[in-house]
């Protein structure tokens, strides 16, 4: 054991590991990338993290910088959840529900928490949190809090963002404050703070006002969107202030959480399902857009195409048998209903009908929660892609994630389908049709040169693409080391420079997850890519001391 993790383990309750197992276990999450942490930490609660944090504070100040990352349950798919230094990995114990009031829905929970179990708490009382990543079984309500994930549900109901009330995070140099909306006269007596939380609040404040036309200019034209950092909805025109948004979606690059507090919505368990099959992706944008327009009620719009059904037809000829038989339609569009009760539920399909009517004739509708589980698979059958293996060559999670204007949503398709003809590579598209956001993985062997070359060059064209439609690089699953070198292209060079200036604030010595988000390059994580991707890690990992 190294001397820093003999001095953690002196200091903190949890465990501290350096073992080749624990370390090699984490050097991996569901990206591309793998780096060996130095050790791992397991910590007990929030002052484990404290201590650990003050600790690397110390040895920065005396120039050794040692690298922490948070960790949930290493789903990340843009390499975030990786590092060099010290693993803290929350699954283990910081996994509990602190409070949940009936009343008013509130939930506060520890990061570790897993998002599946809470989901299952909460509809026992008739709750649930609305955007949860498709990742929810494994995944951890830290991890969606600081990718500011979203899903399914998030057409209707909105991202993580739009959950989080307020949240508890040790900063860098240890201290742990407490984010929320707070009005002027609460914000002041933070201004007035000779702690770093002062600091913190004072360089904020000033970085906003002197960018305020830059960050207002910055908005995209996008319905959900995780990349950059939030600097839009900190400061209201009433003189109230929120670090709630700039925490997160920022990758536990600013801070560490160690409490979050939830507002979760309604659970209708009642839905009606209805598919409509597509002959061309004009129709797709026009229903898309109709049904956005004049179905608020709609809860899920997604959709499949053809390729992605030919491919599952290929690779296993019985998953989809009668449930849907080639020849296959351009898309397959799927939408949910989640309000109400019958009679409303009615009446919201008769709007949705008429609108898909002016498109297609194939149209289903669904009541009885088997059949709707069946027409389901439809859209599931993506799990299928992703986890094939074609040869030596497996889906790699590299260009997944772009969102586009609605009105841009056809070009988005067909720019995807020259891509990828241009590569001479199978395509197959899924995804959240009513946001334009597409899912898409390339089969690609790291193994090979050629491949490797060929995942940046797929990456380049690719982000270039979405970003001349005037989308974002990531609606869900967030910058990371992946799209960290395209954040400057997405944003501007002004932007990015704000930035790069909030980091600074925030993690003067560079001590939380450095090479995440901000000052990224591809030359940077060109070393990083790993010569066989998996997703074996996905078990449940706890210390072994
Ligand atoms: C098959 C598959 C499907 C997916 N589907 C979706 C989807 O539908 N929508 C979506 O948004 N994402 C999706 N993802 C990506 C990912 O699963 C989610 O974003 C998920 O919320 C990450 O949670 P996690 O617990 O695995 O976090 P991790 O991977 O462990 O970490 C993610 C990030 O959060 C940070 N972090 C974790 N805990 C803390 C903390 N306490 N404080 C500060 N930072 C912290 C990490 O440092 C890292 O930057 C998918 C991934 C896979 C593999």
């Amino acid at each position: 054991m190294s001397k820093v993790a003999h001095y953690l383990q002196e200091h903190v309750t949890g465990e501290v590991l350096t073992s080749p197992d624990a370390r090699r276990y984490f050097a991996t999450d569901g990206s591309i990338f793998a780096l060996l942490p130095a050790m791992v930490v397991y910590p007990q609660g929030e002052s484990d993290i404290r201590k650990t944090a003050r600790f690397t504070w110390q040895l920065a100040e005396r120039g050794r910088v040692i690298p922490m990352t948070a960790r949930g349950a290493g789903t990340d798919q843009s390499g975030a959840a990786l590092g060099t230094g010290i693993m803290v990995a929350f699954t283990a114990h910081m996994n509990r529900i602190v409070e949940f009031d009936s009343k008013s829905g509130v939930v506060v929970v520890e990061p570790g928490i897993n998002y599946g179990k809470l989901q299952q708490a909460l509809q026992t009382h008739g709750r649930f949190l609305p955007p949860f990543p498709a990742s929810y079984e494994y995944s951890t309500v830290g991890g969606a809090v600081a990718n500011n994930a979203a899903g399914e549900k998030s057409v209707k109901y909105g991202s993580t963002i739009d959950f989080v009330r307020s949240l508890r995070v040790v900063l860098a140099n240890g201290e742990v404050i407490e984010t929320g909306r707070l009005n002027k006269k609460e914000f002041n007596k933070k201004l007035g703070l000779s702690s770093f939380e002062g600091e913190l609040y004072r360089a904020i404040d000033t970085l906003l006002d002197e960018n305020k036309a830059v960050i207002e200019k910055s908005e995209l034209a996008v319905s959900k969107n995780s990349t950059g950092y939030n600097l839009l909805d900190i400061k209201r025109k009433d003189g109230s202030f929120d670090l709630t948004p700039l925490f997160v979606g920022s990758q536990g690059t600013l801070g560490i959480v160690t409490e979050v507090t939830l507002e979760t919505a309604n659970y209708n368990p009642q839905t009606t399902l209805v598919a409509a099959m597509l002959e061309n992706f004009d129709d797709l944008q026009a229903a898309v857009s109709e049904i956005r327009e004049k179905v608020p009620e709609a809860s899920a719009i997604e959709m499949v195409d053809k390729h992605l059904l030919e491919m599952v037809q290929t690779i296993n000829p019985n998953q989809l048998k009668g449930i849907i038989e080639a020849p296959f339609p351009a898309a397959v569009l799927l939408v949910e209903l989640d309000e109400g009760g019958d009679r409303a539920q009615n009446k919201q399909t008769k709007k949705l009908e008429k609108i898909l009517e002016r498109y297609t004739q194939k149209i289903q509708v669904e009541t009885d929660p088997i059949d709707q589980d069946k027409l389901w698979k439809i859209r599931h059958a993506s799990a299928a892609v992703s986890a094939h293996i074609s040869g030596t060559k497996k889906a790699l999670p590299i260009i997944e994630d772009g969102i586009v204007p609605l009105n841009k949503f056809k070009q988005y398709i067909e720019g995807v389908y020259a891509l990828f003809a241009r590569h001479r590579l199978d395509v197959a598209v899924w995804g959240h049709a009513g946001d334009a956001n597409l899912h898409l993985q390339p089969f690609l062997d790291l193994s090979e040169v050629g491949d490797r070359q060929q995942v940046f060059s797929l990456m380049n064209e690719y982000y270039d693409l979405v970003i001349g439609l005037g989308g974002s690089t990531s609606a869900e699953h967030n910058d990371g080391r992946l799209r960290g070198p395209y954040l400057e292209r997405l944003y501007g060079s002004e932007l990015y420079a704000v930035f790069q200036k909030v980091k600074q604030i925030c993690d003067p010595y560079g001590t939380l997850n450095p090479g995440v988000k901000v000052n990224v390059t591809l030359e940077g994580i060109k070393p990083m890519v790993r010569s066989q991707f998996s997703m074996e890690h996905l078990y449940d990992h706890l210390p072994r001391t």
